[in-house]
Protein backbone atom coordinates (compact mmCIF):
# COMPACT_ATOMS: atom_id res chain seq x y z
CA UNK A 1 0.00 0.00 0.00
CA UNK A 2 1.13 3.62 -1.17
CA UNK A 3 2.54 4.84 2.30
CA UNK A 4 0.51 7.20 4.58
CA UNK A 5 1.75 10.68 4.04
CA UNK A 6 1.09 10.50 -0.06
CA UNK A 7 -2.10 8.91 0.54
CA UNK A 8 -2.77 12.15 3.39
CA UNK A 9 -0.86 14.50 0.68
CA UNK A 10 -3.15 13.62 -2.03
CA UNK A 11 -6.06 13.59 0.12
CA UNK A 12 -5.76 17.02 0.96
CA UNK A 13 -5.17 18.49 -2.59
CA UNK A 14 -7.97 16.67 -3.80
CA UNK A 15 -10.03 18.01 -0.81
CA UNK A 16 -8.88 21.90 -1.41
CA UNK A 17 -9.37 21.21 -5.66
CA UNK A 18 -12.11 23.22 -7.60
CA UNK A 19 -12.15 20.73 -10.47
CA UNK A 20 -11.43 17.58 -9.92
CA UNK A 21 -11.24 14.99 -13.31
CA UNK A 22 -10.57 11.28 -13.40
CA UNK A 23 -10.14 9.24 -16.20
CA UNK A 24 -10.39 5.68 -16.04
CA UNK A 25 -9.72 2.11 -17.98
CA UNK A 26 -10.15 -0.77 -17.73
CA UNK A 27 -7.80 -1.72 -14.78
CA UNK A 28 -10.74 -0.81 -12.39
CA UNK A 29 -12.90 -2.99 -14.17
CA UNK A 30 -10.56 -6.35 -14.35
CA UNK A 31 -11.12 -5.83 -10.59
CA UNK A 32 -15.03 -7.10 -11.24
CA UNK A 33 -14.08 -9.73 -13.47
CA UNK A 34 -14.15 -7.81 -16.68
CA UNK A 35 -11.50 -8.74 -19.32
CA UNK A 36 -9.76 -6.08 -20.36
CA UNK A 37 -9.18 -6.41 -23.91
CA UNK A 38 -5.85 -4.53 -24.46
CA UNK A 39 -3.84 -4.90 -21.60
CA UNK A 40 -0.56 -7.73 -21.38
CA UNK A 41 -3.46 -10.48 -20.43
CA UNK A 42 -5.97 -8.67 -22.58
CA UNK A 43 -8.31 -10.86 -25.50
CA UNK A 44 -6.97 -8.80 -27.88
CA UNK A 45 -3.72 -9.66 -27.34
CA UNK A 46 -4.12 -13.19 -27.03
CA UNK A 47 -5.98 -13.58 -30.17
CA UNK A 48 -5.06 -11.06 -32.59
CA UNK A 49 -8.30 -12.34 -34.76
CA UNK A 50 -10.47 -11.44 -32.00
CA UNK A 51 -9.53 -7.76 -32.37
CA UNK A 52 -9.80 -8.01 -36.62
CA UNK A 53 -13.66 -8.74 -35.86
CA UNK A 54 -13.76 -6.36 -33.50
CA UNK A 55 -13.62 -3.30 -36.39
CA UNK A 56 -16.39 -1.82 -37.48
CA UNK A 57 -15.40 -3.00 -41.06
CA UNK A 58 -16.07 -6.48 -40.51
CA UNK A 59 -19.00 -6.07 -38.55
CA UNK A 60 -20.72 -3.85 -41.60
CA UNK A 61 -19.25 -6.35 -44.44
CA UNK A 62 -20.60 -9.57 -42.60
CA UNK A 63 -24.28 -10.15 -41.92
CA UNK A 64 -23.39 -13.55 -40.91
CA UNK A 65 -21.11 -11.75 -37.98
CA UNK A 66 -23.58 -9.95 -37.34
CA UNK A 67 -26.46 -11.97 -36.50
CA UNK A 68 -23.31 -14.34 -34.33
CA UNK A 69 -23.04 -11.43 -32.47
CA UNK A 70 -26.75 -10.43 -31.54
CA UNK A 71 -27.58 -14.15 -31.06
CA UNK A 72 -24.73 -14.79 -28.32
CA UNK A 73 -25.73 -11.61 -27.06
CA UNK A 74 -29.14 -12.07 -26.97
CA UNK A 75 -28.50 -15.63 -25.05
CA UNK A 76 -26.34 -13.57 -22.53
CA UNK A 77 -23.18 -14.29 -23.72
CA UNK A 78 -21.62 -11.09 -23.98
CA UNK A 79 -23.31 -9.49 -20.98
CA UNK A 80 -20.64 -8.46 -18.90
CA UNK A 81 -22.13 -9.06 -15.76
CA UNK A 82 -19.67 -7.50 -13.60
CA UNK A 83 -20.95 -5.57 -10.26
CA UNK A 84 -19.25 -2.36 -9.48
CA UNK A 85 -16.20 -2.79 -7.08
CA UNK A 86 -15.11 -1.29 -3.68
CA UNK A 87 -12.94 0.93 -6.42
CA UNK A 88 -16.02 2.30 -8.10
CA UNK A 89 -18.17 2.97 -4.97
CA UNK A 90 -15.27 4.91 -3.99
CA UNK A 91 -15.24 6.88 -7.23
CA UNK A 92 -19.03 7.85 -6.39
CA UNK A 93 -17.91 8.88 -2.77
CA UNK A 94 -15.06 11.18 -3.75
CA UNK A 95 -17.97 13.04 -5.77
CA UNK A 96 -19.96 13.41 -2.75
CA UNK A 97 -16.73 14.53 -0.94
CA UNK A 98 -14.95 16.62 -3.28
CA UNK A 99 -15.58 18.33 -6.29
CA UNK A 100 -15.23 16.22 -8.86
CA UNK A 101 -16.59 17.85 -12.18
CA UNK A 102 -16.23 14.66 -14.50
CA UNK A 103 -15.11 10.89 -15.10
CA UNK A 104 -14.06 10.34 -18.37
CA UNK A 105 -13.77 6.28 -18.76
CA UNK A 106 -12.93 4.13 -21.53
CA UNK A 107 -15.06 1.39 -20.21
CA UNK A 108 -18.36 0.44 -21.74
CA UNK A 109 -19.47 -1.47 -18.74
CA UNK A 110 -21.79 1.33 -16.79
CA UNK A 111 -20.48 -0.08 -13.86
CA UNK A 112 -19.20 4.14 -12.21
CA UNK A 113 -23.53 4.63 -12.66
CA UNK A 114 -24.04 1.53 -11.33
CA UNK A 115 -21.30 2.66 -8.35
CA UNK A 116 -23.84 5.99 -8.33
CA UNK A 117 -21.83 8.60 -9.59
CA UNK A 118 -23.96 10.63 -11.27
CA UNK A 119 -24.42 9.92 -15.02
CA UNK A 120 -24.45 13.62 -16.30
CA UNK A 121 -20.41 13.69 -15.26
CA UNK A 122 -19.41 10.68 -16.59
CA UNK A 123 -18.10 10.73 -20.08
CA UNK A 124 -18.08 7.42 -22.02
CA UNK A 125 -15.75 7.78 -24.85
CA UNK A 126 -15.73 4.38 -26.19
CA UNK A 127 -19.42 4.05 -25.87
CA UNK A 128 -21.10 1.72 -23.71
CA UNK A 129 -22.94 -1.87 -24.07
CA UNK A 130 -25.96 -0.50 -22.81
CA UNK A 131 -27.63 1.34 -25.37
CA UNK A 132 -28.00 0.34 -29.47
CA UNK A 133 -27.25 2.92 -31.84
CA UNK A 134 -28.21 3.05 -35.30
CA UNK A 135 -25.31 3.44 -37.88
CA UNK A 136 -26.91 5.61 -40.36
CA UNK A 137 -29.45 8.15 -38.96
CA UNK A 138 -27.61 7.98 -34.90
CA UNK A 139 -30.91 6.62 -33.46
CA UNK A 140 -29.99 5.69 -29.89
CA UNK A 141 -31.61 3.58 -27.17
CA UNK A 142 -32.07 0.74 -24.47
CA UNK A 143 -30.11 -2.66 -25.49
CA UNK A 144 -32.89 -4.51 -23.69
CA UNK A 145 -35.41 -3.33 -26.03
CA UNK A 146 -33.22 -4.31 -29.05
CA UNK A 147 -32.43 -8.11 -27.06
CA UNK A 148 -36.31 -7.94 -26.80
CA UNK A 149 -36.87 -8.14 -30.93
CA UNK A 150 -34.13 -10.65 -31.12
CA UNK A 151 -35.35 -12.75 -28.96
CA UNK A 152 -38.48 -12.45 -30.65
CA UNK A 153 -36.92 -13.91 -34.04
CA UNK A 154 -35.27 -10.65 -35.52
CA UNK A 155 -31.52 -11.89 -35.93
CA UNK A 156 -29.88 -8.77 -37.48
CA UNK A 157 -32.89 -6.62 -36.32
CA UNK A 158 -32.69 -2.98 -38.26
CA UNK A 159 -33.50 0.30 -36.87
CA UNK A 160 -37.05 1.07 -36.59
CA UNK A 161 -36.62 4.99 -37.32
CA UNK A 162 -34.97 4.73 -40.58
CA UNK A 163 -34.04 0.97 -41.36
CA UNK A 164 -30.40 1.46 -40.90
CA UNK A 165 -27.99 -0.66 -39.66
CA UNK A 166 -27.98 -1.49 -35.55
CA UNK A 167 -24.82 -2.06 -33.19
CA UNK A 168 -23.91 -1.78 -29.93
CA UNK A 169 -22.94 1.79 -28.71
CA UNK A 170 -19.74 0.87 -28.52
CA UNK A 171 -16.50 2.90 -30.52
CA UNK A 172 -15.27 -0.22 -32.39
CA UNK A 173 -12.18 -0.04 -34.00
CA UNK A 174 -12.05 1.45 -37.17
CA UNK A 175 -14.99 3.57 -35.53
CA UNK A 176 -14.60 7.96 -34.79
CA UNK A 177 -14.89 8.41 -30.93
CA UNK A 178 -18.03 11.00 -30.51
CA UNK A 179 -16.38 14.70 -31.27
CA UNK A 180 -18.85 16.57 -28.30
CA UNK A 181 -17.74 13.45 -26.21
CA UNK A 182 -14.25 13.95 -26.82
CA UNK A 183 -14.63 18.13 -26.77
CA UNK A 184 -16.14 17.98 -23.68
CA UNK A 185 -13.54 15.67 -22.12
CA UNK A 186 -10.28 17.75 -23.43
CA UNK A 187 -12.56 21.21 -22.03
CA UNK A 188 -12.73 19.02 -18.13
CA UNK A 189 -9.21 18.15 -18.21
CA UNK A 190 -7.67 21.80 -19.10
CA UNK A 191 -10.10 22.85 -16.29
CA UNK A 192 -8.54 20.37 -13.71
CA UNK A 193 -6.41 21.01 -10.76
CA UNK A 194 -5.99 17.56 -9.77
CA UNK A 195 -6.27 14.61 -12.84
CA UNK A 196 -6.76 11.24 -11.37
CA UNK A 197 -5.13 8.79 -14.13
CA UNK A 198 -7.09 5.58 -12.81
CA UNK A 199 -6.44 2.11 -14.22
CA UNK A 200 -5.25 3.03 -17.38
CA UNK A 201 -1.75 2.44 -19.46
CA UNK A 202 -2.76 6.08 -21.10
CA UNK A 203 -1.22 4.28 -24.19
CA UNK A 204 -4.33 5.11 -26.54
CA UNK A 205 -5.00 8.16 -27.67
CA UNK A 206 -6.97 10.27 -27.59
CA UNK A 207 -7.63 9.22 -23.61
CA UNK A 208 -4.01 9.72 -23.37
CA UNK A 209 -3.87 13.34 -24.82
CA UNK A 210 -6.03 14.32 -21.92
CA UNK A 211 -3.70 13.46 -18.61
CA UNK A 212 -1.26 15.87 -21.37
CA UNK A 213 -3.24 18.41 -21.76
CA UNK A 214 -4.40 18.63 -17.69
CA UNK A 215 -0.68 18.86 -17.07
CA UNK A 216 -0.07 21.83 -19.65
CA UNK A 217 -2.96 23.74 -17.99
CA UNK A 218 -1.25 23.35 -14.25
CA UNK A 219 -2.65 20.33 -12.97
CA UNK A 220 -1.32 18.02 -10.53
CA UNK A 221 -1.34 14.41 -11.88
CA UNK A 222 -1.65 11.35 -10.27
CA UNK A 223 -1.34 7.77 -11.66
CA UNK A 224 -3.08 4.97 -9.92
CA UNK A 225 -2.04 1.96 -11.64
CA UNK A 226 -0.76 -1.38 -11.81
CA UNK A 227 1.79 -1.17 -14.23
CA UNK A 228 4.17 1.47 -15.69
CA UNK A 229 2.38 4.68 -17.87
CA UNK A 230 4.11 6.71 -19.96
CA UNK A 231 3.28 9.63 -17.43
CA UNK A 232 4.60 8.26 -14.42
CA UNK A 233 7.78 10.69 -15.05
CA UNK A 234 5.85 13.83 -14.74
CA UNK A 235 2.91 12.51 -12.61
CA UNK A 236 3.09 14.05 -9.19
CA UNK A 237 1.84 10.99 -7.78
CA UNK A 238 2.46 7.21 -8.81
CA UNK A 239 0.17 4.28 -6.81
CA UNK A 240 0.96 0.79 -7.81
CA UNK A 241 -1.78 -0.34 -5.34
CA UNK A 242 -4.93 -2.43 -6.24
CA UNK A 243 -7.38 0.07 -6.65
CA UNK A 244 -10.22 -1.69 -4.72
CA UNK A 245 -7.94 -1.15 -1.60
CA UNK A 246 -6.22 2.00 -2.42
CA UNK A 247 -9.28 4.18 -3.83
CA UNK A 248 -11.28 3.62 -0.66
CA UNK A 249 -7.94 4.16 1.49
CA UNK A 250 -7.76 7.47 0.01
CA UNK A 251 -10.99 8.65 -0.49
CA UNK A 252 -11.47 8.14 3.14
CA UNK A 253 -8.89 10.58 4.27
CA UNK A 254 -10.33 14.14 2.06
ZN1 LIG B 1 -31.69 4.81 -37.93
Amino acid sequence: MADNAQLDHLAALLRQADQIVVLTGAGISTESGIPDFRGPQGLWTKDPSAERKATIQHYVSDPEHRRDVWRNRAAGGERFGGHPNAGHTALADLERRAHLHTLVTQNVDGLHQAAGTSPDIVIEIHGTVNEAKCLTCGWRGPMEDTLARVRAGEDDPACLECGGMLKSATISFGENLVPADLDRAQRAAAGADVFLAVGTSLGVYPAAALPEIALRNGAVLAVLNAEETPFDGVAEYVLRDRLGEVLPELVGRI
